[in-house]
């Protein structure tokens, strides 16, 4: 059965002079909860109907209904059914209407007894039913129209129309709402169809006063702590917001991760936050980033255990965060830790540095661990961490690991930048080196070749010159050839490397004594041995190379030193594992922007077309790719321009103490690559 005219409208047609009222849901609540305590605080016996607009609403008040029952068998309780609301008589009349009944968008109350009569008769606006999205945040916000009065003649009219109704619902039910016509509706005025308000007829209002002050106080604490759970959320956002905005503004790793410490640290009120970077694999990782509030011990620098970690693996494992509220009852801490080996790690960081509760973040991009964020506690009260508060560390962790792939990214971008244009000096280098190095001396041999074959009847002398010139340019070319094969051999992996024990100022004797036959007749700067053999100790090395990598630096002494200048070789302890030898010159120096770039392949400084000295660009890289591979480092000084060059790199000493000296055949068989390729050119 399903009636569609709204019992406020009935209402209003008869009481012609009343104007309905708006009330918000929560009102309406209050006013109701406060009339049902009337009925349930005093002696009457009354007429009791509500009508509930779902039978959800009801369900809530379903109790009082029952001790409403006790006090009357006139009650009478309506609504749309949903689940198991149904007709029926029991502790008091249900009547179930239609989902399309007037009565679904109405919420009504109506009470009478001898000592009062009060009526709650609205209607809602606008009709959004909470089944919508926005759910119970909305709820209190529903809007109805009607009117709430103890007007006694306004209350019987409201109760005539709800007991007609009741009574085509329900017509099994005639005969006791006859009665409640009878009992409680008699008394209604004739005349009074054109009703005015009047005062409330309770001769003392004040406990229905003090209930319903009780209820919207009630409401106001709940939205109060609504609005505080709001803004305390609205903090948390734009905490996130913020961190969120500066971590990913910035592509240096080193400030991404001090940016999200200090951040969350100080939004979150903790006493520390740490940051460390390490892999799923890492044994020991190292305390990089830190925030501390005041009179907190730091623990930057520390190294944190990571191997047989239970905390740790337990994050990877699930790849979750940690929460532990009390350090000295956690079982990982106290029990597993000590089975697995890392117990006594755990019981320092605990007692030293305070930590009562323990926050453990892993930060993760797509399954890669990139690194770990630590909240500590580090009061003698330990907390309990709030699933808010860890949830905004997890999606700052989200966002960190972000900026951490964006900032790599970025690096190996810019890496790869930087090799590209090596590559592309190296390109434009070898294309000049090539053109010059062997397009000159190939057109001088050809003049040579071509001048010896057309004139048979050439002058002895004239002819031994283009034959002399024609071979020192083949010398040239084959330089050149045998460079870029001892340099593809070294970068190849392809060279066997004999290591023996040997003395160092034999190999510098052996160098000077090469680089000075090859200049033999030409005019070149005198070079100065400083060394001191006897303070020296011996070297493992590798003696061929060892003498290779000393020509080289000097043969370019000699080439950007004036004759009238000055080589000195001098070799010093390094207090450590190495010796230290130095090639300085009084020559032309090198520019303080190509100390690095001198090392690289086909480096020249005036580039190849204008070189006098001659040379392949390939000397110096051969040097670096020798002295890599015995573990040491090479690297030049200069003070500027025309103030000459120090090269130094760095020789393995060998492991003994054993002091004896080498014979001196040792270091008397090494000869260079050049050397080495004459004599088989001579063969
Ligand atoms: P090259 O065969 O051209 O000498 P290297 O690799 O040996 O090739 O040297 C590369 C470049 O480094 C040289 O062309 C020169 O510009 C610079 N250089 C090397 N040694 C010295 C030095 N002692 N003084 C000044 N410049 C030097």
């Amino acid at each position: 059965m399903s009636i569609s005219k709204s019992v406020v409208q009935q209402l209003l047609d008869t009481c012609t002079g009343w104007r309905p009222q708006m009330y918000f849901k929560s009102s309406l609540t209050a006013l109701s909860h406060a009339m049902e305590d009337l009925v349930l605080n005093d002696s009457d016996t009354p007429l009791v109907i509500a009508s509930f607009q779902r039978e959800r609403y009801y369900r809530q008040e379903a109790h009082r209904y029952k001790r409403i029952a006790n006090k009357s068998n006139q009650v009478y309780v309506l609504a749309a059914p949903e689940t198991d609301f149904s007709s029926s008589s029991s502790d008091y009349e249900t009547i179930a209407f239609e989902p399309d009944d007037a009565l679904a968008q109405e919420w009504h109350l109506v009470i009478i007894g001898k000592h009062y009569a009060s009526c709650l008769i609205c209607r809602e606006r606008n009709v959004p039913f909470p089944d919508s999205k926005y759910g119970a945040a909305m709820d209190t916000n529903r809007r109805f129209e009607g009117i709430w009065t103890f007007d006694r003649a306004v209350t019987i009219e409201v109760a005539k129309i709800m007991l007609d109704r009741i009574a085509v619902y329900r017509p099994e039910l005639t005969t006791k709402t006859n009665q409640a016509h009878d009992l409680y509706l008699a008394s209604e005025p004739e005349t009074n169809k054109t009703l005015v308000p009047i005062e409330s007829p309770l001769t003392n209002p004040d406990p229905f006063v003090q209930r319903l002050v009780t209820y919207l106080q009630a409401g106001q604490y709940k939205l109060l702590k609504a609005n505080k759970s709001l803004a305390a959320k609205q903090q948390k956002e734009r905490l996130l917001n913020s961190v969120t905005d500066a971590v990913r503004r910035s592509l240096n790793t080193k400030q991404i991760l001090q940016v999200a410490v200090q951040k969350l640290g100080e939004g979150l009120g903790v006493c520390r936050c740490i940051i460390y970077r390490c892999h799923e694999n890492d044994t020991v990782a190292t305390v990089d980033r830190e925030f501390i509030s005041p009179g907190i011990k730091s623990v930057k620098g520390h190294k944190w255990q990571l191997a047989n970690n239970p905390l740790f693996q337990e994050a990877i494992a699930s790849t979750e965060t940690i929460s532990i509220d009390n350090t000295l009852e956690d079982e990982r801490l106290n029990q597993l830790a000590w089975e697995q080996g890392t117990g006594e790690f755990f019981q320092n960081l605990i007692h030293n540095y305070s930590i009562s509760s323990w926050l453990l973040v892993p930060i993760f991009y797509y399954g890669k661990l990139l690194g770990v964020m630590e909240l500590h506690h580090c009061e003698a009260e330990p907390i309990a961490w709030k699933p808010d508060d860890i949830a905004l560390v997890d999606a700052i962790a989200t966002q960190v690991g972000v900026a951490l792939i964006q900032a790599e990214a970025y690096a190996d971008l810019e890496d790869l930048n930087e090799q590209l244009e090596a590559l592309d000096r190296t390109r434009s280098n070898l294309v000049a080196i090539v053109g010059h190095e062997l397009r000159t001396p190939l057109s001088t041999i050809q003049v040579c070749l071509e001048s010896l074959a057309s004139e048979p009847d050439m002058a002895p002398e004239l002819s031994q010159i283009m034959l002399d010139t024609a071979l020192s340019d083949a010398e040239r070319m084959r330089n050149l050839v045998q460079d870029f094969l001892t340099l593809s051999r070294l970068e190849g992996g392809g060279v066997e490397w004999n290591l023996e024990t040997l003395s160092i100022t034999e190999c510098i004797d052996l160098a000077v004594s090469n680089v000075k036959a090859r200049n033999q007749g030409q005019s070149m700067p005198e070079i100065k041995n400083l060394t001191t053999p006897e303070d020296l100790p011996l070297v493992q090395i590798d003696g061929e190379w060892l003498v290779e990598v000393l020509a080289k630096l000097l043969d370019n002494a000699c080439k950007f030193t004036q004759a009238d200048g000055e080589i000195a070789i001098a070799v010093k302890t390094n207090g450590g594992k190495t010796l230290e030898v130095t090639v300085s010159d009084t020559g032309r120096g090198i520019e303080n922007s190509s100390l690095e770039t001198v090392f690289d392949r086909f480096y020249q400084e005036e580039g190849a077309l204008r070189r006098s000295a001659g040379g392949t660009g390939l000397g110096l890289a051969i040097c670096r790719q020798v002295v890599k591979n015995w573990g040491g480092k090479i690297w030049a000084e200069s003070p500027g321009k025309d103030q000459g060059s120090i090269f130094h790199f760095t020789v393995p000493i060998k492991a003994t103490k054993n002091k004896s000296q080498p014979s001196a055949s040792k270091a008397a068989k090494y000869t260079t690559s050049r050397q080495k390729s004459n004599k088989k050119q001579h063969n």
